[in-house]
């Protein structure tokens, strides 16, 4: 057996008084089974802590936390789903209108059946869009 690299999940448990424990995922998880247990006491013993279950906030994901940093720093997160500065205008939607019409323009310039024009003559000699450009991408 080869030895394989694993990154660990890191989670982070947050603790009321902007406390943040960044723990591998599965010691993440003997907090949540405390937690859970119903003779859990108000104070908890982990990762030689003491620590009020009141004040405790959440186990969250790394990427919870990147996204409130982003927030913090002004970014916003559009409906594409890319992060943008501040003050930025969001052109992903655009972005992918152009990314499209540069993928049809290869299509149709490697197109045999209309020799890169991108039309074809129909059987009552009128044109017609090729399937290059019509064919959904
Ligand atoms: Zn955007
Ligand atoms: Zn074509």
């Amino acid at each position: 057996m080869t030895e394989t690299k694993l990154t660990k999940r890191l989670q982070c448990i947050i603790v009321r008084g902007d406390i943040q424990i960044w723990v591998e995922k599965d010691r993440a998880d003997v907090l949540r089974q405390r937690l859970n247990q119903p003779n859990c006491p108000q104070f908890i013993e982990y990762e030689e802590r003491m620590i009020n279950r009141a004040d405790i906030v959440g186990v969250y994901e790394a990427v919870d936390l990147e996204e409130q940093t982003r927030r913090r720093n002004g970014n916003w997160k559009c409906k594409e789903g890319n992060w943008h500065d501040r003050g930025e205008k969001c052109e992903c939607a655009s972005r992918e209108v152009i990314e499209q019409n540069k993928k049809i323009a290869e299509r149709v310039a490697k197109c045999t059946k209309c020799k890169g024009t991108g039309w074809i003559s129909t059987k009552d000699n009128t044109s017609a869009k090729c399937s290059c450009i019509t064919d959904p991408i």
